[in-house]
């Protein structure tokens, strides 16, 4: 084999020989960039290639080799077998430009996905077009901005709790709203009367996140609903936790008139580094003309079309018809759950958060009285000492062999760690993650510069982040 590599490599070398009038297609390359050296390609075993890549697999952190706690994003176990559906020729052969006739499978998944939003979110539309949960909330604040402008009245603002995804304020801001901020109370829930305080005749929303980014249910959203609406504003639902409520609790039935759903936190994709994702936008009646072009419909069983004639659509939002592989993997990842499955896969998420809340809150002060949602999150500003900070009990838990939870968000918890264990991890799994936590915090006391300058066991060790944001280096 390696004889054979040396032989296919010294040939390649002197295809490579080196020749300044070197011409493609007539371009001629220039001479600072012509070859000098013969081409020193690498002869090695196929054995040494695959130990090389599986080696270097390993030094990343992923959801298939440690415990990945990362509050807010929800990076629970995404089964393989979605991934398979996903990759199977017919679909991933499929052009977006072919006849409709040929892809009629297609248009029906993606209608019968819709359907199911709807039941599960008591939404009465939906549009999959939408390639985040970002996205989501641009497409859903300009169908705001239009409904207004279809009744003639002059509305310009977003109200935003203090605890909100930053996402928020950047949509609202990006579709032409003025936001204005909510302070809320210490568990990030709303107070009614600071919502009333503000809210008047210019007021187009309220976006608000149930259960909040502390974890906790907004126990009056009937109340704030009302209120809002009595105002003539409508209520925006950011759907980044419905897994906290599958199958137990409606945002249409709460009173939100409008909403995204992040299919890849909730429903089913590795979403690691920023992508791929998906943000469908469910509304309720009234604000169904508004949604994006096109339309899919039904016209007999199993006969689907489009339908591009909306006159009051805010337009299309994204090339074609949404991303596909992540709406057939949600669509796979809800059919085979079912109903009780995805009422499970809740109950599982709160269970697990509350078991490990319940083993850490004696040693570590939290934001929630005694109970959360499917996440929770830690407020340790008062046993930091020795000039440690949150970000280097992170940094140590890498060394035990856990991705690092969120930090430093929600922006109203002082030194927050944020942590999601999900519905797919077992009791040793959160008992072991738990127990390393502690240990990190006796450290604080025993050992801080261990924890200040950890990590040891990683491949690189602390980055200097400033530059690395400031000063990219981009090539080698
Ligand atoms: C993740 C998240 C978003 C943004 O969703 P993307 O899919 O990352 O664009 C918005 N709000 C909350 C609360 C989130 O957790």
């Amino acid at each position: 084999m390696r004889k054979l590599l040396n032989e296919l490599s010294s040939d390649c070398a002197s295809a490579y020989h080196i020749n300044s009038d070197i011409k493609i297609d007539n371009i001629t390359v220039p001479e600072n960039l012509i070859r000098k050296s013969k081409l020193q390609l690498p002869t090695i075993s196929e054995n040494e290639l695959f130990r090389y890549f599986t080696n270097l697999s390993r030094k990343n952190y992923a959801l298939s080799t440690v415990f990945y706690p990362l509050g807010s994003c929800t990076m629970k176990y995404n089964p393989l077998v979605n991934e398979y559906i996903a990759k199977l020729e017919k679909f991933t052969m499929l052009h977006p430009l072919q006849d409709l006739i040929t892809v009629q499978g297609s248009l029906e998944i993606m209608y019968n996905l819709e359907e199911i939003l709807c039941k599960i979110s008591g939404m009465d539309a939906f549009s999959l077009q939408q390639a985040a949960g970002a996205h989501g909330e641009i497409t859903g604040l300009l169908i705001i901005a239009k409904y207004f402008a279809s009744i003639k009245q002059k509305r310009t603002k977003i109200i935003i709790p203090d605890s909100a995804h930053g996402t928020n304020s950047a949509s609202a801001t990006y579709a032409g709203f003025e936001v204005i901020s909510l302070k809320s109370e210490k568990n990030g829930n709303i107070s009614l009367q600071k919502l009333k305080n503000i809210l008047n005749s210019e007021v187009a929303a309220v976006m608000l996140t149930v259960p909040n980014t502390l974890g906790i249910f907004e126990k009056k959203i009937l109340e704030i609903a009302e209120l809002i609406h009595e105002n003539g504003s409508l209520l925006y639902y950011d759907g980044a936790n419905l897994n906290a409520i599958l199958g137990v609790a409606k945002p249409g039935d709460m009173g939100f008139d409008i909403m995204h759903i992040n299919l890849h936190k909730t429903f089913s994709t590795p979403h690691g580094g920023g992508g791929p994702g998906s943000g469908p936008v469910g509304v309720k009646k009234f604000l169904e003309p508004f949604l994006p072009i096109p339309r899919i419909i039904k016209i007999k069983k199993h006969e689907f079309c489009f339908n591009y004639f909306k006159p009051n659509s805010i337009g299309k939002v994204k090339a074609f018809f949404g991303n596909f592989p992540v709406i057939l993997k949600a669509y796979v990842y809800i059919r085979s759950l079912g109903k009780e499955g995805l009422k499970n896969v809740s109950k599982y998420a709160v269970l697990n958060a509350n078991y490990l809340l319940a083993k850490l809150k004696h040693k570590i002060k939290v934001s929630c009285e005694d109970k959360c949602m499917h996440e929770f999150v830690l407020a340790p500003k008062v046993i930091l000492k020795n000039g440690v900070k949150t970000i280097d009990i992170a940094k140590r838990l890498l060394d035990y062999g856990y991705y690092a939870p969120t930090i430093y968000f929600p922006t109203i918890v002082e030194e927050a760690i944020m942590i999601e264990p999900t519905e797919t991890e077992s009791k040793q799994t959160l008992d072991e993650f738990s127990e390393t936590l502690l240990k990190i915090i006796d450290e604080i006391e025993c050992n801080p510069e261990k924890v200040k300058n950890s990590p040891f066991n990683t491949e690189v060790k602390r980055l200097n982040e400033v530059v690395a944001a400031r000063k990219p280096i981009l090539k080698w």
